[in-house]
């Protein structure tokens, strides 16, 4: 399999005060390349922690973390594994830096040395892949949510990542917003290759994903694709996550007897499901 990130017996340790607090525990797990993978977990279980982990913000305590074959722990190669590897965070105004959106994108391809023909060009590509690029000359701030953070996606895009981190990037957003940078990103990923790890408590935005992960006190509690992972009711309910209500709802028939099938997450699949029932299928 080729693997974008490898990461084998990873431990991380917060210092503070002289106490250690053990954030991420002993964890192994591979990234495949091109693969879309959601990360979910209750507030403290980890999550930032590993993704500051994957572009060598946060260097492993025990263990390494390899990306695109190179150890995050080199210094002289931390520049290779941050091209590789885009980061998003939770607050788009916190990273939006100018007052034209163009200049907001070409902001990292300045960074990175490019020539200004190609800067103008990667710009165009990566407002038109986030669907932004009739706002080339907006001023960020006016934007919607849901806007601003497909600018700050386009910003990250426009160094050609092979790998986009984000973290609880739809947090802030309103449910239009949080659909935009979901259906953003499975285009990101399908169109152009882009290996997506997306963290988020919102059990919806799981639903395409090639591979869900669960992650609860630093250890990873479940892996599998979506419908294996939320077949799990009762394990997510005891680590403080919600279940989707489509998954809900098709196991509360079963248990009354219906017979339907509970591998599905999406509305359309659920409401087969639940027409199977009513026509006695
Ligand atoms: P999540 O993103 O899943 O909410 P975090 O990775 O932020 O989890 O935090 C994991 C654990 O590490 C939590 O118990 C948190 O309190 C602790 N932690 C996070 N950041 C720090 C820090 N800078 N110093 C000390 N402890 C921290
Ligand atoms: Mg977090």
């Amino acid at each position: 399999m080729d693997n974008i990130i490898e990461i084998k017996n990873v431990t991380y340790e917060y210092t503070e005060d002289e106490a250690t607090h053990i954030a991420v525990k002993n964890l192994s797990l591979n990234i495949e390349r091109g693969s879309f993978t959601v990360i979910l977990g209750h507030n403290g279980s980890g999550k930032s922690t590993l993704a500051k982990m994957l572009n060598g913000l946060n260097k492993p305590t025990l263990g390494t973390i390899l990306v695109d074959g190179i150890n995050t722990l080199a210094e002289e190669t931390e520049i290779e594994v941050k091209r590789r590897v885009g980061m998003v965070f939770q607050n788009p105004d916190n990273q939006l830096i100018a007052s034209i959106v163009e200049e907001d994108v070409a902001f990292g391809p300045e960074n990175l040395g490019l020539p200004p023909k190609e800067i103008r060009q990667r710009v165009d590509s990566a407002l038109k892949a986030v669907g932004m690029e009739e706002f080339v000359s907006s001023t960020p701030h006016r934007l919607s949510g849901g806007q601003k953070q497909r600018i700050a996606i386009a910003g990250i895009i426009a160094m050609e990542p092979e790998c986009l981190v984000l973290d609880e990037p739809t947090a802030m957003l309103d449910p239009k917003g949080r659909r935009e940078i979901v259906d953003t990103l499975h285009k990101l990923n399908k169109e152009k290759g882009i290996t997506v790890i997306l963290i988020t408590h919102y059990m919806e935005e799981a639903e395409n994903a090639d591979r869900v992960l669960v992650m609860n006190d630093g250890e990873i509690i479940s892996d599998g694709k979506p419908h294996e992972v939320f077949q799990n009711v009762e394990m997510l309910k005891s680590v403080g996550l919600d279940v989707p209500q489509t998954t809900e709802l098709l196991y509360a028939l079963q248990k009354n007897g219906f017979k339907v099938n509970t591998n599905v997450i999406s509305v359309t699949d659920t409401a087969r499901e639940i027409k199977k029932v009513l026509e006695g299928v």
